[in-house]
This record gives structure tokens, sequence and C-alpha cells, in this order.
């Protein structure tokens, strides 16, 4: 008899953007020749910038020679001429020295992110943010890692960290020990970004009770002020305590080629049952060799491409696109009254639903008579309630019309 992975059945049912996409059909079914304006997922929207594409055409090309063909990638997943990339401009640039062997390239933060907890016992305490990426709360329930879901909508047995206007969204760390803490910086839903006093916080927390900080940082090209910290690591004493994982999908538009990595500092550890420290490095490399057969070569070469002094000035002018699109609705909609957080170092703006209306309210009476699509902040979570995030990730036109649409649906 195979018996099913009883976890699974704890999952909440209705997953947030299945319920989007019923009610979004409805208003277009029932509106044909209504122009819905999506800003409600968070995919990137431009094309691919054209050093990307170059460098995808070249090594594909290159493949099809008898001397540039490869195969199967490296174990740890990243060719040499990625990971030295990625140090030099993502981390050297920084001050911050990585070594090869600590960068695991993969196809996604959310495949990193929900894989990493595999590593850990199912004992483990987990903390998150609410509202929070569900990622990271599902993979753990999958797990076994917690109870049942909650009347008050989260599951037993995890700690949830409330991120709220009165803490700017940067939770900091709780009083009572956990084992596992996933932090998002710049953050999605909220677009709220941790300033180094937070993250030192953090880091002292995760010392003193022996905690590993899962750093998710895959909004980290939106930060554009140059004194906050783009990487846990900018953090004395992170090395000991934290993972951090980065992806080429918003930096780049790799939501469609899949590349990411994962940086595990040789000092980071975690403890076996007698009380030993066992290198999480060590156990990442087994898992990734197992079960991951490395990005393809031509995607690996687009990353790099990133990187190349084209790429470099091509994407950062897609993210300064988005970057202003999202001053667009901040100031649109600021002017008009309503209440917002985010949208400086990130590409989500994190709205308070005008006056006593609850998130799907507010949801539905944008789609319904603006014909535009945000995310109800209760499906982050609970805290998440009396908030829409609405993505800055479309065409500046489509975004200029939803603020004059958003303005007109509620009288403002
Ligand atoms: C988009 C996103 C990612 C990136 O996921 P990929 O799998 O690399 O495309 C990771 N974390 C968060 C919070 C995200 O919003």
């Amino acid at each position: 008899m195979a018996r099913i992975n009883e976890n699974y059945r704890k999952l909440h049912a209705g997953y947030l953007f299945p319920e989007i996409g019923r009610r979004v059909a409805a208003v277009a079914e029932a509106n044909p020749e209504a122009k819905i304006i999506r800003l409600g997922i968070g995919d990137v929207t431009l094309p691919l910038a054209p050093a990307v594409v170059d460098a995808l055409r070249a090594a594909a090309d290159e493949m099809g020679t008898a001397d540039g063909f490869r195969g199967y990638g490296p174990d740890s997943g990243g060719y040499d001429f990625l990971l030295d990339a990625i140090r030099e401009h993502d981390y050297a640039s920084r001050g911050i020295e990585i070594a090869r062997d600590e960068i695991f390239v993969s196809d996604g933060s959310k495949q990193d992110s929900g894989n990493f907890q595999e590593i850990f016992d199912t004992s483990c305490r987990v903390a998150v943010t609410d509202p929070v990426y569900p990622v990271y709360v599902d993979t753990n329930v999958m797990a076994g890692r917690t109870g049942a879901m909650q009347e008050s909508g989260h599951y037993a047995g995890m700690l949830y960290l409330p991120a709220t206007e009165a803490n700017g969204f940067t939770p900091d760390p709780p009083s009572e020990p956990v084992d596992l803490v996933y932090l998002c910086s710049p953050n999605n839903p909220t677009g709220a970004v941790a300033d180094r006093d937070n993250l030192e916080r953090w880091v002292a927390y995760a010392r003193e009770h022996d905690a590993v900080l899962v750093f998710d940082a895959a909004y980290d090209a939106f930060i554009s002020d140059p004194a906050l910290p783009r990487s846990i690591f900018e953090i004395p004493g992170a090395r000991e305590c934290a993972v951090e994982m980065r992806s080429f999908s918003k930096r780049a538009g790799f939501t469609g080629l899949r590349c990411a990595y994962s940086v595990v500092p040789a000092e980071a550890s975690g403890r076996d049952a007698s009380g030993g420290r066992v290198p999480l490095r060590q156990l990442w490399a087994r898992r990734h060799a197992t079960k991951f057969n490395a990005v393809p070569y031509p995607i690996q070469r687009a990353a790099e491409a990133v990187y190349s002094p084209g790429g470099r000035k091509q994407t950062g002018e897609q993210v300064a696109y988005y970057l202003e699109n999202a001053r667009v609705l901040r100031e649109g909609l600021g002017e008009a009254g309503f209440t917002l957080f985010g949208g400086v170092h990130a590409p989500y703006i994190w709205m308070r639903t005008p006056t006593g209306m609850g998130s799907w309210e507010c949801f539905d009476r944008l789609l319904g008579e603006a014909h535009v699509v945000g995310t109800p902040g209760a499906g982050f979570g609970p805290a998440g309630e009396g908030y829409i995030r609405i993505s800055a990730f479309n065409s500046r036109e489509n975004v200029a019309e939803a603020v004059t649409r958003i303005r007109g649906a509620f009288g403002a």
C-alpha cells in the first residue's frame, strides 16, 4: 500500500494565484471588451536584454560544434566562468570574499528556498514573517515540520513574526529561540527593505541561539541606496549562521530562462544528534549533486552575460524602468490619498486598503471597477489582511493607466 505523505493534506486548499485566476477569468468573460491590467503575479514583462540573447545564441552555436559541446554540468551546478562573475560583481565589489565552492548554481531561488529545509531535522522550529512568500511555509508543511492550519490562519508549530506598519515591515528577532529563520529583503510582498541595524540584530540572534538564517535576496538589484546592505554577508558574523539565495529572475528577466544561486559559507553549520557541528555546505553539496544536474550551459552563459559591461547597463536599465513604474504608482496613488509602503527598493507597492475594506473585497473592487489585478495581502498571511500588493512589473503606459483607473474606482 502506497501511503501518501499526509502533510500535503495540511496545505491550505485554495492557493492564492489559482483563486485570483478564477476571479480574473470571470470578470474577463463578463466584460469581453475590458482591457484588464495585470499588476498581480510577480513576473517580469520586459524582453531579455540584447547581451543576454547574444550570449544564449553564441552558446547554442558552440554546443553544435565538436569542440564546444558540453554534456552534464559540474556537480556544484555552476561553471567557473559564472562562479567567478558572481564572486566579483555580487560580492567582491561590496567587500565580501566568497569562494567558488561556496556557490551553488541552480534553476531558481524558489527551488533553493524551498529545498533548503531538507537538510534539517523535522524537529527544527521555523520562524517566518507574516505576510510571507508562501514557499518557505508550504515546503516546511510538506516536510512535516508543522501541525495543521489553525483558525488564526497560521500553521501550528511555526513561529510567525508580524510585519507591520509599526515595525516598518521588517520584524526584529523574537524573544524565544527558533532553529531556522526565513528572511526576504527586499521583501515580497511588502516591498520593505531591511536596514543594517535590523540585519545585525538577526545575525546576533542567530549566533546566540545557534539558529540558521535563510536570506532570500531575490530582489537585491532593486536596492537603490548604496548604504543599504545587499547581502547578509555584509554583516559581520553572518558567515557562521546564514545562507543566501539570489536569482537572475527579477534582476535580468530570467523567470523563463531559469538561473539562480545559493551561497553556503564554509563556516555555516548545524548540529548532529550528539551536538557535534556539521557544515551545512557539505549537506547542501550532497543534496545538490544527488538531486540536480546543473543549469544548461547556454543559460549559464546568458547569466554570465548579465555581468558583462553591456549586460550590466541593459539589465540595470530594466530594473530602473520597473522602479520608475513603482514611483509612478506610489506618487499617483499617494496623491489621491492612499496609504502606501514599499516600491522604493522593490518592484512591489504594499497599499493599505481604503477604510475598513478587506483584502479580497478591495481586490474585487479593483478588478470589477478598474479592471486592474492586484494581489490580496491576506493571501500572504493573516497579517496581510487590510493590504493589497501592486506589482510594478508592467509597461509604463499600463501602470499610468492603472493609477487613473484605481483612483476612479475609489472616487479618489
Ligand atoms: C521571484 C522570487 C524568487 C525567485 O524565484 P526564481 O525561482 O529564481 O524565479 C525568490 N524569492 C522570492 C521571494 C521571489 O519573489
